[in-house]
């Protein structure tokens, strides 16, 4: 069974409105290309043109059906037999063969896709020297033969400048695709490895990072100012618990909990909007900062008090404890945290709702 997320099934779509009008395009650019047949008098290519045309509209099947690989495959199948039947009845010099161009990346594209939204893998190597063969197999017979049409004058021209364009922008249209998709795959991946998918505040792994930083500057800077070392002996963490919080979450349920979470949070980015703050775990956070921090947390824990969550049972109110400290120059990020947290459990002791410094 496949489990297809959100994002996945928003992204597989995106890719089945592609895949449909680049279909859409593939037909019209055979029936155009029909006519041209007709008027030049390659009657073989005009009967052609139409089984290749059918065997589009059969890719809007595969793509109805979410089947991507099965719908490029075939797309690729169609272009590949194209390209050979167009070389061998008008000649090499039409540039067809320069196909082989386009779909040799775009089956390596297929390839990411197809792995992104657990799908077969398109053999991706495997397909590239079938394209590849036929490419050649057909120019050389050409070459030692002839081609069936011998027709001079400027339809080679022409030919040879569409096949141009329509590769170069087969070539441009998915080289931006495909890195516009992982792109935002990059920015997804990176939000949800650094942030807090609730709160939206960073995570414990970007905090530490942060505080990891604030110790390897202060080790390299060897007397240099920089934007941690110029305040070092000022910089403090706090160690933030929400109070009776299992009894929030008991008496009025789990989303009020969380949707306290949430409160906070906000609470915390209005009133701590120089600090650093993280959710560290369950409902304690981590706020890091410089200079004093007595009065920005006793404001804090204010400020808690007087916000109002709503619940199924009526608006809620709650409060906090924190427990903060300076670092000092012998201290380990371990020691640190540890201290901040030990504040926090005498704050707890004396009757929460306070900080303890
Ligand atoms: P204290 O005043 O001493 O801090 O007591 P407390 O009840 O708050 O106890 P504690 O700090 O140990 O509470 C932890 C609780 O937080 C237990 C767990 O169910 C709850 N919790 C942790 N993460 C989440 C979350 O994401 N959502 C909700 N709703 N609850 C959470
Ligand atoms: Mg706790
Ligand atoms: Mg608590």
């Amino acid at each position: 069974m496949h489990i297809v997320s959100d994002t996945n099934q928003k992204g597989l779509q995106e890719n089945q409105t592609i895949a449909n009008r680049m279909n859409v395009l593939m037909i019209a650019l055979t029936l155009i290309m029909m006519v041209i047949y007709y008027a030049i008098g390659a009657h073989i290519l005009v009967t052609f043109s139409i089984f290749i045309a059918l065997g589009y509209a059969f890719n809007f099947l595969l793509i109805r059906n979410r089947r991507m690989v099965e719908s490029t495959w075939s797309t690729y199948a169609l272009l590949t037999l194209y390209m050979v039947v167009c070389t061998i009845c008008l000649g090499y010099d039409y540039g067809f063969q320069l196909y082989t161009m386009s779909t040799i990346p775009l089956i390596f594209q297929l390839k990411y896709i197809s792995k992104k939204f657990n799908q077969r893998d398109p053999k991706a190597a495997g397909f590239s020297i079938i394209i590849l063969l036929s490419s050649l197999i057909s120019s050389l017979y050409t070459v030692k033969v002839g081609p069936i049409y011998h027709i001079g004058g400027l339809p080679p021209l022409i030919f040879l400048g569409m096949n141009i364009c329509i590769v170069c922008y087969f070539l441009i249209f998915f080289s931006s695709n495909t890195i516009n998709q992982i792109i935002d795959f990059e920015i997804m991946l990176g939000r949800q490895a650094n942030f807090d998918a609730l709160t939206g505040l960073a995570n414990r792994y970007r905090m530490q990072d942060y505080l990891k930083e604030i110790f390897e500057s202060q080790e390299q800077s060897d007397g240099q100012a920089n934007k941690f070392t110029d305040s070092s002996e000022n910089i403090w963490v706090a160690m933030l618990d929400i109070d009776f919080f299992k009894k929030i979450n008991d008496k009025y349920g789990h989303a009020t909990g969380d949707r306290v979470l949430e409160k906070l949070a906000e609470t915390l980015r209005k009133v701590c909007q120089d600090c650093e703050v993280s959710r560290w775990g369950g409902e304690e956070f981590l706020i890091c900062g410089k200079g004093d921090p007595q009065t920005l947390l006793e404001n804090l824990v204010k400020k808690v008090e007087s916000v109002s969550v709503q619940s199924p049972h009526g608006n809620i109110h709650f409060t906090i404890s924190v427990g903060v400290t300076h670092k000092t120059p012998n201290d380990t990020l371990d020691t640190w945290v540890t201290r901040a947290d030990k504040l926090l459990y005498k704050a707890k002791e004396n009757g929460k709702n306070q900080v303890v410094v």
